[in-house]
């Protein structure tokens, strides 16, 4: 969601004639993108506009602004604890960043921290990816779930799906710019089209956009176990587009910590769910979120988490231990864990799911992918890297004039995550 947005930042700025720099001391400008999902990403930016300070004194012209969800929860506290920041604004409000820019200028400048995010004014034309070939798309903003350990509600605000017929103009003229990949965005993309009053409407905006010319594949994240119907699992199998992989957030294996967690399913529901997609995706690659340490999380509810994921055998998972975000439900429950409760938990859930991860990658080996070329390898110059349509990176001996071209890579070799290959005749 961030990168989706700093691609609309990035646009902006290129039509204010602001041009990238990699190196911090050429810079006149410095945004943070931040998060504010956990305490670490929050810790992690006053550290970073800290180091900024001595920067700051040599070049009074040198403006910093901090975006994103830590903006919108902090406001102009922001100003209070770090004193080098000129803009304060949040994700809402990204079109006022010219006029922001311009009053930076005259002094510390605040966003309008609209509650509700609106899509007027977003055009393909209007954002700049750094791939030219795969572009991010919103397709719903905000969210309301309020899961109860989540911030996500608070700072996004409330679900707004964009139109369908705006959305297909939107990606057709992606398209004929060159795009061939989409990643479709939501909190919940299951979500899609209920504000707008359509039923499934994900399934059937999935369908539209399968049949414009020139793309060739389509992604999407967020799932909510929730919200993600067989019906929708029928219908988007049958898209040729679709790529194999399939995000399915199940955050924890316990029902009462699922309940607690105000999730909307138990963990029989999620594996129905699990089978189905399995079932109608036989090559699917399934990845997931998860929490340990939740808030009254007994051991035994915890290894129901560790089950979950030798049941379920995803090939990644994004893990985290518990961090309480002030102002939601979960940050006042009874039975909050010690950070050493919940740290031994998280090793012991990422060992677990290390070693799933590394045999399914194994079980790779000698078969042969379609690969989306993405970039020069970082490992070596001679070598590009690329994912397949379930979302795996491999690399393989190639020129960057493969780039942003789909070519066929048979796996020679498998480590944790990454897998490295041979170009094939296709
Ligand atoms: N909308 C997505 C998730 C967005 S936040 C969904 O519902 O799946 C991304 C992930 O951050 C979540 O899936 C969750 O695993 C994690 N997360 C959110 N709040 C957290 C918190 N307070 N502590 C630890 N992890 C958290
Ligand atoms: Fe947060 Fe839950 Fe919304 Fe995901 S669905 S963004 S976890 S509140």
């Amino acid at each position: 969601m961030n990168q989706a947005d700093a691609q609309r930042i990035r646009g902006i700025l290129a039509d204010l004639g602001y041009t990238e720099t990699a190196e911090e001391q050429d810079a006149d400008l410095i945004i943070f993108n931040t998060c504010s999902v956990r305490d670490h990403a929050e810790r992690r930016l006053a550290g970073r506009v800290r180091s900024l300070s001595a920067l700051k004194r040599k070049n009074s012209d040198l403006i910093i602004a901090v975006a994103g969800c830590m903006a919108q929860n902090l406001k102009s506290k922001i100003f209070d604890l770090l004193p080098q920041v000129d803009i304060v604004f949040g994700p809402n409000d990204i079109e006022q960043l010219p006029k922001l820019l311009k009053n930076a200028n005259a002094g510390k400048t605040l966003g309008k921290f609209l509650s509700k995010g609106s899509f007027d004014g977003e055009s393909a034309d209007g954002i700049i990816i750094s791939r030219p070939f795969s572009a991010m798309v919103n397709i719903i903003r905000g969210c309301t779930n309020f899961c109860s350990y989540c911030i996500v509600p608070y700072v996004r605000g409330p679900e707004i799906s964009r139109p369908v017929d705006e959305l297909l103009i939107y990606i057709k003229e992606l398209v004929d710019k060159g795009v061939k990949e989409v990643t479709l965005l939501g909190q919940n993309v299951n979500a899609y089209g209920k504000d707008l009053g359509m039923n499934e409407g994900f399934a059937t905006l999935l369908e539209e956009i399968d049949k414009i010319e020139g793309l060739r594949w389509i992604r999407f994240l967020t799932s909510h176990p929730r919200d993600f119907t067989p019906e929708a699992i029928i219908r988007i199998s049958k898209l040729k587009k679709v790529c194999e992989q399939y995000h399915l957030p199940f955050q924890a294996g316990s029902n009462r910590i699922l309940e607690l967690m105000g999730r909307g399913y138990t963990k029989e529901k999620y594996l129905e769910l699990v089978d189905n997609v399995r079932k109608y995706i036989p090559n699917v690659s399934l990845s997931t979120d998860i929490i340990c340490g939740f808030p009254g999380e007994t051991e035994e509810q915890f290894e129901e988490t560790l089950e979950m994921v030798k049941r379920v055998r995803y090939e990644s998972a994004f893990m985290y231990y518990y961090s309480p975000r002030p102002g939601t439900k979960a940050a006042s429950m009874p039975g909050q864990l010690s950070d050493e409760v919940k740290k031994a938990r998280l090793a012991r859930l990422i060992d677990v799911q290390t070693e799933i991860s590394k045999e399914e990658s194994l079980k790779l080996v000698g078969k042969t992918f379609e690969v989306l070329v993405e970039s020069l390898s970082a490992r070596d110059d001679s070598y590009v890297a690329g994912k397949t349509s379930s979302g795996r990176t491999v690399d393989f001996k190639g020129n960057k004039d493969l780039i942003g071209s789909f070519v066929n890579v048979e796996i020679e070799q498998a480590r944790n995550w990454t897998l490295s290959g041979k170009l094939v005749n296709s």
